[in-house]
């Protein structure tokens, strides 16, 4: 059994990871998006709590992610080990995982950092276009024209650039997920052993070095 916490800035491809590695390792994998949704579906008292907080425009607090979480550590599908993704973010959120996983007798037993240089980062995600009619996303290498192309999916001329796909904006992300990431790290590492991984190469080479780190 394997638990993990899997940590790597937008572009990394670290959502798509979480996946693999989780269902080649069967692992259960908790990703805190997928398990907000899933907990409002459920109708339980803490998703009940969750959708009155999204519903009103607001984040969910520290406390009622780890509740939500200490649920998911603690049920069935957690005993062969878990893949933790998109959670702690913040130094804060690193303690009360820690306090939890000591209260409920567990460990985390890799915190795995993906890492790749902003420039391929940038290059990834600044070729993205969207397309304004069926909303399907492509990349400016895969088109003939540029903006100027029919969109691959619906065939309408009507491809754009998103702001969050704006290179000053992918650029301001990084140097947000830096500031708040690398302090996680350092509390997470004094207690729990670190791997970084590349990031670089396809999506089979990374998940090929991913499974290496973990044995
Ligand atoms: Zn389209």
């Amino acid at each position: 059994m394997l638990n993990v916490v899997l940590i790597g800035p937008p572009g990394v491809g670290k959502g798509t990871q979480a996946v693999m590695l989780a269902e080649k390792l069967e692992m259960l994998h908790i990703s805190t998006g997928d398990m907000l949704r899933a907990a409002i579906r459920s109708g339980s008292e803490l998703g009940k709590k969750v959708e009155a907080v999204l519903a009103a425009g607001e984040l969910v607090s520290d406390d009622l992610m780890v509740n939500l979480i200490r649920e998911r550590l603690e049920s069935e599908e957690a005993r062969a080990g878990w893949l933790l993704d998109g959670f702690p973010r913040t130094v804060a959120q690193a303690e009360a995982l820690q306090e939890l996983l000591d209260e409920i007798d567990q460990t985390i037993h890799a915190v795995v950092e993906m890492t790749i240089p902003d420039e391929v980062i940038l290059e990834r995600l600044t070729g993205r276009l969207t397309c304004r009619s069926c909303g399907a996303t492509t990349h400016v290498s895969r088109v003939p024209d540029g903006l100027e192309s029919a969109c691959p999916v619906c065939r309408e001329k009507t491809l754009f650039i998103r702001d969050d796909d704006r290179e000053e904006t992918i650029r301001t992300r990084l140097e947000v997920y830096r500031h708040s990431t690398d302090p996680v790290v350092q509390v997470l590492g004094r207690h729990y052993p670190l791997r970084k991984v590349s990031g670089h190469g396809t999506p089979e080479e990374v998940g090929t070095r991913l499974r290496d780190v973990l044995g």
